[in-house]
C-alpha cells in the first residue's frame, strides 16, 4: 500500500513541510500528556484530541504509528496539591489518572501505544543528568539543586525563536520552577534538591560517581518537569523521534528545554516535526485553571451534551487557529452532529443495503484536505457533502462515512441503523422480486401494505429506500 503525502506545519522551521519519517512507513510520536494533579479542563482536551486526530490522519494514510503519551505523576503542582488534601502523592496521582482516561474514552481519544508516568522512569532521567553534568552543560548549585546551564548549549532557543543575547536581565540567573515564562529566561532545574515541602517524595541520586572527587554528591531530591519528557521520550522511542505534539503554551519553556537536555545529551537532533496547538478561548482569554474560566467534561456531561459535540466543534476549525468557546455553539455543534447521526441512521435502514464501497472522488478529496496539515475543515464539509449527493448508493455512503470517521473518530460505527421491523423487512425483500419481475401491481400493492406498517419506501434506480413516515 502507497504512504500518503502529507505536508504538516512544523514549529521548528515555521513552514509546512512534506511529512517524511525517519524509518519508511513508521512513525515515532511523544505527546506531552496531562499532569493528573485535577480533572483537565476542556482546552487542554484540545491537545489530546489534536494528537488523536494527528494520529488517526497518520494510521488512515498507512503508516504504522508508536504513540507515547506521558502522565506527569511527580512536579510542582502534584506534590502541592497531593499535601494539601493529606494524600500520599500516588494514591492522589493514581485517582485523577483513572479520570482522564474515563475522559478520553468518552472523547473517542484512541488509547496511545503505551501511557508512560513519570515515577517509572526516574533512573533514565537521572542517567540524562549525568551525561549532562559530565559534558559541562549542567552544574550543581549552592543549594544542592542540578541546572542546565542554557549558555553552554548553542541552540538553546531555536524552537520559540527566541535570541538569548537579547535576554540580558539575567544571565547568570537560575529557575527552579517548573513553570515559567520567556521574561525568565533563566538555567532551569534538571534535578530538585529535597526541601521541607517535597515531604515524603525524593529519590536518592547517585551524581557524578564518573566524575573527579569534589563533584561526586548524593543528592536527595526529584526531577524538574522538563527532564521528564526527555527521558521518556528516549526510553520508550529512542534518541530521535519523527513528530512531539503539545499545546502552543508547551513551545518555550517546556519544549525548549527538552531540546537543550536531549540533544545536549545525545549530540543528534532530537525531533523532526514539532507540531502544537492553539488555545481554547473564553471571552478571547486562553482558558486556564488560574483565570477560573475553565469548564471541564464533567461540566458538559451535566448539561446532557456529549462529549463527542465538543470533538466535533473543536475538529470545524483547524488546530492552528484559536477558538473561542461559548456554551451555545457546543450546543449548536450537538445539534448539528445529531443531525448526523440521524442521516447515518437512515442510510442503514434500507434492508438492503450492505456490502457498499467507499466512494473514490470523495476519498481523493478527502485526502487532499486532511493531507494539508489536518484541514478539518473541509474535510468535515466534504462529509455533509456525502450524505447530501442523491447519486450515490446508500451502502456506498454508510461505507464513505465510515471511512471517513477512522479520522474525525466521532463514534458513526457505534450509531445503530434506524431498526425495520422483521414484517416491513419480509415485504419489502418480497417487493423487490416484483420489482425486478416488473410485476408492478403486485408492488404496488406490497408498497400499500408497507404504508399501513407506518413505513415508506422510496424507488431509486437499483434500490428501495425505507423509512418511518
Ligand atoms: P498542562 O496540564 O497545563 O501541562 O496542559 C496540558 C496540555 O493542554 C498542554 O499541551 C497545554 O499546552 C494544553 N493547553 C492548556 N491550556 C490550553 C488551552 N486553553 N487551549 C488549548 N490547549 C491548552
Ligand atoms: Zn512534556
Amino acid at each position: 500500500m502507497s504512504l500518503g503525502k502529507i505536508k504538516f506545519y512544523n514549529t521548528l522551521t515555521r513552514e509546512k513541510e512534506t511529512f517524511s519519517p525517519i524509518k519508511k512507513g513508521e512513525v515515532s510520536f511523544y505527546s506531552c500528556g496531562p499532569t493528573v494533579y485535577n480533572y483537565p479542563h476542556i482546552g487542554n482536551y484540545r491537545a489530546y484530541i489534536f494528537a488523536d486526530t494527528l494520529k488517526r490522519v497518520l494510521l488512515y494514510e498507512g503508516y504504522k504509528v508508536k504513540h507515547i503519551v506521558n502522565l506527569t505523576d511527580v512536579d510542582d503542582k502534584t506534590i502541592r496539591d497531593s499535601q494539601k488534601e493529606g494524600k500520599m502523592l500516588k494514591e492522589f496521582t493514581e485517582f485523577y489518572t483513572k479520570e482522564f482516561l474515563k475522559d478520553i474514552k468518552s472523547l473517542n481519544i484512541l488509547s496511545p501505544t503505551k501511557f508512560t508516568k513519570a515515577t517509572d522512569y526516574i533512573n533514565e532521567m537521572m542517567e540524562i543528568i549525568e551525561k549532562l553534568l559530565k559534558k559541562g552543560l549542567a552544574y550543581k548549585s549552592s543549594d544542592n539543586s542540578i541546572y542546565f546551564n542554557i549558555r553552554k548549549f548553542k541552540n538553546y532557543g531555536k524552537l520559540s525563536g527566541l535570541m538569548l543575547e537579547e535576554q540580558k536581565e539575567n544571565p547568570a540567573g537560575r529557575i527552579k520552577k517548573d513553570e515559567y515564562d520567556k521574561d525568565n529566561v533563566q538555567d532551569f532545574a534538571l534535578w530538585k534538591a529535597w526541601g521541607k515541602a517535597d515531604g515524603n517524595v525524593y529519590w536518592d541520586a547517585d551524581f557524578g560517581k564518573d566524575l573527579p572527587r569534589g563533584s561526586k554528591a548524593i543528592i536527595r531530591g526529584r526531577p524538574g518537569w522538563h527532564i521528564e519528557c526527555s527521558a521518556m521520550s528516549m526510553a520508550t522511542l529512542g534518541e530521535q523521534i519523527d513528530i512531539h505534539t503539545g499545546g502552543v503554551d508547551n513551545i518555550f519553556p517546556h519544549h525548549e528545554n527538552e531540546i537543550a537536555q536531549s540533544e545536549g545529551a545525545t549530540g543528534k537532533p532530537f525531533v523532526k516535526y514539532w507540531m502544537h496547538n492553539e488555545w481554547v478561548l473564553v471571552n478571547q482569554k486562553k482558558m486556564s485553571k488560574s483565570e477560573k474560566n475553565f469548564y471541564t467534561l464533567r461540566d458538559i456531561m451535566d448539561k446532557g451534551i456529549n462529549p463527542v459535540a465538543y470533538r466535533f466543534w473543536l475538529l470545524m476549525a483547524n488546530y492552528r487557529t484559536r477558538v473561542n468557546f461559548v456554551l451555545e455553539a457546543l450546543e449548536g455543534a450537538e445539534t448539528a452532529l445529531k443531525r448526523l447521526y440521524n442521516l447515518y441512521q437512515r442510510l442503514g435502514a434500507n434492508p438492503l443495503a450492505g456490502g457498499g464501497k467507499v466512494n473514490q472522488e470523495y476519498q481523493n478529496k478527502f485526502k487532499e484536505f486532511i493531507e494539508d496539515d489536518l484541514d478539518t475543515p473541509r474535510a468535515l464539509a466534504l462529509l455533509w457533502d456525502v450524505f447530501k449527493d442523491e447519486k450515490i448508493s446508500d451502502a456506498d455512503k454508510k461505507t464513505t462515512v465510515l471511512d471517513f470517521d477512522k479520522v474525525f473518530g466521532l463514534g458513526f460505527e457505534n450509531i445503530e441503523a434506524e431498526k425495520i421491523p422483521k414484517e416491513v423487512q419480509k415485504l419489502v425483500e418480497e417487493r423487490e422480486k416484483t420489482r425486478k419481475n416488473k410485476d408492478f401491481q403486485k408492488s404496488d400493492e406490497l408498497r400499500k401494505e408497507i404504508n399501513s406498517l407506518g413505513y415508506e419506501v422510496k424507488d431509486t434506480s437499483d434500490e428501495q429506500k425505507v423509512s418511518k413516515i
